[in-house]
């Protein structure tokens, strides 16, 4: 389960920079091609934050969606999931991006 380390690092992260005051909430964007369970996320969030100025913030967890271009008919399209297929069919997709995992906001208490 690499939810927890990535957890871990997130928390790691927005207790340095709130630098002990505490946090209200942390949106963290996660690429739909992360391979990362948002549901997992979040519950290793309320593990990872207990004890540190993060306890009892609220994580609010955005899906980006992944840009792909499809090798057979050339068309862009956005996809939720590395599983997706093109609208002609195929599955011989290449992706641009999706793969992101970054903190984007945090709201100090
Ligand atoms: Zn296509």
């Amino acid at each position: 389960m690499h939810e927890l380390s990535i957890t871990q690092q997130i928390v790691e992260t927005c207790c340095e920079v709130a630098g002990g005051t505490p946090v209200a909430s942390v949106t963290v964007e996660i690429g739909c091609l992360c391979a990362v369970l948002p549901s997992a996320v979040s519950f290793c969030y309320e593990v990872c934050t207990e004890g540190t100025p993060l306890e009892g913030s609220v994580l609010q967890i955005v899906s980006v969606p992944a840009r792909g271009r499809c090798r057979e008919c050339k068309a862009e399209s956005m996809f939720l999931d590395f599983r997706s297929l093109c609208r002609c069919g195929s599955a011989d997709l290449e992706f641009t991006g999706g793969d992101e995992l970054r903190i984007k906001e945090m709201e100090l208490a």
